[in-house]
């Protein structure tokens, strides 16, 4: 007997990404670079964990187990005969559309639909899901839609019942009222591999104290969404048409195309070049040689969508710009310059220029840059620090999603140019709130001196933002240096948006990408200005670099380290240096990094995705002492090679500026 063909929740949301993903999804000869492990996204963002709390606020109710399609809608059925009930994974199906939802509250005709998500909100009803212009803002449509779709298939297959729909989301104004909730809701892998809360069936008689998720009701929304209204844009088709249409194509198996555009800049339905090799398929090669005719040969020239930085690449597209090449001077624009080195714009025509002439030589601004430069003051600091934040929080007071900052790295360069590993901090205890430890310990490592101290982006900047409100917040009592520690970093920092007051430190720090984006270009980069695109761009650049760290100097008096040892940095492979990254021990086996960053929806924590993983992993996971032993050792050594990718982007600088 074939498998039927169910247009489900996850195929529904993965269609309102691109619609012709559908066609590629779940075939075994179009790999899909977006792995599925629901262990490891029950981890990234806390949402199993989330889920096991809304359940136990809605207690005494009956989990559908198993995967078997009409044995679990045989036993939603059987349980929906009762009066009153809650139901945990219910099954609905009407036609080939089939739904599991997370909570069912049903009293007489009445059904609540709660759907759980792992996403904070800042506010109490369905208003705050719209932006300025009224509409439904594009942040939370993949949301209220998923809602939608599922309201859709319920009332279709139990048109007898009047439906509410919820979104259940935690709730960034309130604030836990008991301490360890979140240690109690440990994961754990099943034989198949997918999530499990250890011991779940004790945690009915848990003390969870007052709320921290909210429950917030949607119908309007989804009223506006059936009529077509929630956009400022009107729909070609109603919302049930459109499903319709989603379902008979999946049904059938065929593909449904859509216009080309920036989406497909991260499809995963790309191929690595050895999967081509193999046989693979690639969906996204597909696509463009259908929609643009593509030849073999032009995914090999520069393609709009590989331009950085670039927001019209959806008008470009549908105007049948495909290539760099194709585009004009008004389709970049201009950029206003405000500070000295490259616009935004300046630096897309470089991109440009460099890649349609097959120019590879790197652009750098040594005039700009050594006036920068000169106003270093020494020793120079360089630190970097991997964050998370938790959907359930440590301790009483704290809020959903708050942030934590659980381990940073320092490296120091002296006057006479002596690189030092000089310090770490990393929280490794379970269940512990870090973030005044952690800003008491970097205190100690920056105060020593006046030395300039550099971040890269602004993401240390925002953490001591957070960990500034959250010293506000604490009491006297318990942080007795919160003064003290608010002073200090008002001096490296300025104000950002998570707290009212404004101020510009005396010391602030300076941001390395910022410099990198003004003062260089390299092709070896790929358009990225990330720090694991920009390390082995400027490694292989310089081969004043190569010849320094081909020897095995760092992790001796030379370089002193905490973490290596004799380590050398250079390892040449078919004449090209590989990425220093690529020589650590991966934090988690098969994963890499881009792979573990998609787990991450939060676009300001993707960067440090895998030291987040890992983080997530020691807290809240089930780990022996030896593996616990092995992710400590990942961590530190991860972190020390960060700052220490930034030294090296300042030693080729300060080489090259004094040639
Ligand atoms: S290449 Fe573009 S159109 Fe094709 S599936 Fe991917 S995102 Fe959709």
């Amino acid at each position: 007997m074939t498998k039927p063909r169910y247009l489900t929740k996850s195929r529904f949301k993965r269609a309102l990404e691109c619609e012709t993903k559908l066609f590629y999804a779940n075939k075994k000869d179009y790999p899909d670079q977006k792995i599925d492990d629901p262990f490891l996204e029950a981890l990234a963002e806390g949402g199993f964990q989330v889920e096991e709390l809304a359940r136990i606020y809605h207690g005494g109710g009956t989990l559908v187990e198993g995967m078997d399609y009409d044995g679990v809608l045989d036993i939603t059925n059987f349980l929906l005969l009762k009066e009153k009930v809650v139901i945990y994974q219910a099954a609905f199906k009407f036609e080939n559309l089939f739904i599991r939802a997370d909570i069912i509250v049903k009293n007489g005709n009445k059904l609540d639909l709660i759907e759980v998500k792992a996403k904070s909100i800042d506010g109490k009803d369905s208003m705050d899901f719209l932006n300025k212009s009224g509409n439904l803002d594009t942040g939370w449509i993949p949301y209220v839609y998923d809602v939608a779709f599922q309201k859709y298939v319920v009332t279709k297959a139990y048109p007898q019942f009047e439906v509410c729909s919820y979104l259940m989301l935690a709730d960034k104004n309130a604030r836990a009222t008991v301490d360890g909730l979140n240690q109690k809701f440990l994961v754990v892998r099943d034989k198949e591999g997918y999530p499990q809360i250890k011991n779940r069936y004790d945690l009915a008689s848990l003390v969870v104290g007052k709320e921290i998720l909210i429950k917030v009701k949607i119908d309007d929304l989804i009223g506006r969404i059936y009529g077509g209204t929630d956009r400022a844009e009107p729909p070609s088709i109603l919302f049930s048409d459109y499903i319709k249409m989603l379902s008979d194509y999946y049904q059938k198996d065929e593909r449904l195309e859509t216009p080309l555009g920036g989406k497909c800049k991260k499809c995963e339905f790309k191929c690595e070049p050895d999967e081509l090799k193999a046989g693979f398929k690639s969906g996204f090669r597909e696509c463009w040689k259908l929609m643009a005719g593509f030849a073999d040969a032009d995914f090999e020239k520069p393609l709009v969508l590989d331009l950085w930085d670039y927001k019209c690449k959806d008008r470009v597209i549908e105007e049948g710009k495909y290539f760099m090449d194709d585009l004009s001077d008004d389709d970049i624009g201009n950029s206003k310059p405000k500070k000295s080195g490259m616009t935004r714009t300046e630096r897309q025509r470089i991109q440009i220029q460099k890649a349609v002439d097959k120019d590879d030589t790197m652009d750098l601004r040594v005039g700009e840059l050594k006036d920068e430069m000169d106003s270093w003051r020494f020793p120079l600091h360089f630190i970097d620090f991997e964050t998370t934040a938790v959907a359930i929080p440590f301790h009483s007071n704290m809020r959903p999603y708050d942030g934590i900052a659980f381990q940073f790295s320092h490296h120091t360069v002296d006057k006479k140019g002596k690189i030092k590993h000089e310090g770490e901090y990393l929280n490794v205890g379970r269940g512990r709130f870090p973030n005044f430890e952690f800003v008491r310990a970097l205190k100690k490592e920056l105060d020593r001196d006046n030395g300039t101290i550099f971040r890269y982006a602004a993401h240390e900047n925002t953490y001591l933002n957070i960990i500034y409100r959250q010293l506000q917040e604490a009491s006297v009592n318990d942080v007795p240096d919160r003064a003290e520690l608010c002073d200090w970093i008002r001096t490296i920092t300025h104000n950002s948006g998570s707290v009212a007051e404004q101020w510009e430190g005396e010391r602030e720090m300076v941001d390395l990408l910022d410099m990198v984006k003004r003062f260089y270009y390299d092709p070896k980069a790929g358009g990225s200005n990330s720090l694991k695109a920009i390390l082995p761009a400027i490694l292989n650049r310089s081969k004043y670099l190569q010849e320094k760290y081909s020897r095995p100097i760092y992790g001796t008096s030379t370089i002193p380290s905490h973490y290596f040892k004799d380590q050398v940095w250079i390892e040449m492979k078919d004449g090209i240096v590989t990425n220093p990254y690529d020589l650590l021990p991966p934090l988690f086996e098969g994963k890499s990094d881009e792979q573990l960053e998609e787990y991450i929806t939060d676009s300001t924590l993707a960067e440090g995705g895998a030291a987040m993983m890992a983080y997530a992993k020691m807290q809240f996971a089930e780990m022996s002492e030896e593996e616990r032993e092995m992710v400590i050792k990942g961590l530190l050594k991860y972190c020390e090679l960060d700052t220490f990718a930034m030294v090296l982007i300042w030693e080729f600088w300060n080489n090259e500026v004094h040639k």
